[in-house]
Order: structure tokens, then C-alpha cells, then sequence
């Protein structure tokens, strides 16, 4: 997928770029990876016939090895994701150093809790902890919502730790998914060697349509969300109605509840 080749302007000076952080994630990601790089545009992008010499613009190269390019990206699966209409944030611990066994380990959790009756999608990115404690899964969660017990006994017969799950808006914060990717180069390479070459996995069952629940990709999702928001600019009328059920099956003899 090419999401986020196309032109960009881009400045001649980064200084622009020089934005103070904000939140508590980015000082913390700031202590495990330095400073955020400052990009002004695609390390190979080739000056654009339409760009003037005052305001050039530049081609972006779209790999997901280009900081730069993965920026814009992110940005696009953000909102993909918020079109899907989310609502749970699933952490899993325990996770293995090797993308293969943890595709198999995430796959095997996902077949273990739909054999259960629950019917959801994720979408999920492998992060490495901090002080190298190993590794860690976030996934977005779209449909039934698993009980914290239910999630947490179907980790445990899959060999994983401590697990996660609570309930998110659907204006969420879903850029934090790709948070390690998009930092600076250390940080690209070290989440391209837990996660390969893809930003997000697990597409299959996630990208829906949230009011047919037709089955699309993330390009339509995004270009969904984003229409969405234009009409709403416009001023034309636009219901989005959830058909999300939360769902927690078996979890009552441990006690558990949604969160
Ligand atoms: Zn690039």
C-alpha cells in the first residue's frame, strides 16, 4: 500500500519544527528513545514541477522505512481507525522478540476468544517495553468486547502475561498505535524489528464499514473518514450509528466486568 506518496510542501528550514512536547507520552518516549527527529521532508523526494522556488514542493518516496513518509501514514491510519469506530484499547505482555511468533501468538488468541461466540476485529502493533524488559501488544478493538476474565484466561492457556482491556470514545487518541514507529530513526528501527515491514496488522475483521459493516480496506476507510468529515464542514446532515454489542461471555465465575 502506498498510503501517503504524493506531494507535500516542504519548507526550506525544519525550524518550524521545533515543537515543544506536550504530553507525558512524548517525554516518556523522549527518555527511551532522544528526541524526536525534526524532518522537513522525504530524505528522496524530487522537486515538483507545480513548486515555486519561494514554496517547493517535493514527491514522497511512501516506503514504511521513511520517517518522514510514515509520519503522513500514521496520520492516514489514524484516521482509518477512528472511521472504524473503535471501542477498546487490548494490551497483552509476554510477548516474544520475533514478529513471526507473535503474529502466531495474536492470531491464536484471536481463533481461542472467537471460538468463544465473540465477533471482533483488531488492528495491533508490538512495542518493546521500557529498560528492556521485553515486549508488549497493543490492539484496537472493533465489535464484541471480551470481559477482562475471558481476555485474561484465554492468555493464559496462550502463554502470555498480564493482559489489558478498557473501553475507549470513539474521538480517541488512535495515532498512538504507530507512537514508537513515528519518533526518530532509533525508534523506526527498533519497531520495524519486532513488527517487519507492515505499520499495523491484522486488518482482516477490523476495517468495517461502522453502519453496513461492509467489509472495506484502510485507503476506504480513511477516504470515508475523511469525507465524513468534510460533508460535516459543509453543514450536511451525517448519522453515524454504532453496531457494536460488548459482550462478556464466561467471565462471571471470575468475577469480572467490562471496564
Ligand atoms: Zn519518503
Amino acid at each position: 500500500m502506498n498510503v501517503g506518496s504524493g506531494s507535500e510542501s516542504a519548507p526550506q528550514t525544519d525550524a518550524h519544527l521545533l515543537v515543544p512536547y506536550t504530553s507525558a507520552r512524548e517525554h516518556a518516549l523522549e527518555a527511551c528513545w532522544g528526541q524526536r527527529a525534526q524532518l522537513a521532508s522525504c530524505p528522496v523526494g524530487r522537486p515538483l514541477a507545480y513548486g515555486t522556488p519561494e514554496t517547493p514542493w517535493f514527491s514522497r518516496c511512501g516506503l514504511n522505512s521513511c520517517l518522514y513518509c510514515l509520519r503522513g501514514k500514521s496520520w492516514h491510519v489514524g484516521d482509518a481507525i477512528r472511521f472504524v469506530q473503535p471501542t477498546a484499547l487490548i494490551t497483552l505482555t509476554g510477548m516474544s522478540d520475533d514478529h513471526r511468533t507473535n503474529r502466531e501468538l495474536v492470531n491464536g488468541l484471536k481463533r481461542s476468544l472467537t471460538r468463544t461466540g465473540l465477533d471482533f476485529g483488531w488492528l495491533w502493533v508490538t512495542e518493546w517495553n521500557p529498560r528492556g524488559t521485553g515486549a508488549h501488544t497493543h490492539a484496537w478493538l472493533r465489535g464484541d468486547i471480551p470481559g477482562p476474565g475471558t481476555l485474561q484466561l484465554h492468555a493464559d492457556r496462550a502463554g502470555l502475561g498480564i493482559t489489558l482491556i478498557k473501553q475507549v470514545t470513539y474521538d480517541g487518541d488512535f495515532e498512538y498505535i504507530c507512537k514508537t514507529a513515528v519518533w526518530n530513526h532509533e525508534s523506526l528501527t527498533a519497531y520495524r524489528q519486532l513488527n517487519g515491514t507492515e505499520l499495523v496488522h491484522g486488518g482482516p475483521g477490523f476495517w468495517r464499514d461502522p453502519e453496513t459493516g461492509e467489509p472495506i480496506d484502510r485507503k476506504t476507510a480513511t477516504s470515508r473518514y475523511r469525507a465524513m468529515q468534510k460533508s460535516r464542514q459543509t453543514g450536511r446532515a451525517l448519522v453515524v450509528r454504532s453496531n457494536v454489542r460488548a459482550v462478556d461471555v464466561g467471565s462471571e465465575a471470575l468475577g469480572a466486568r467490562l471496564v
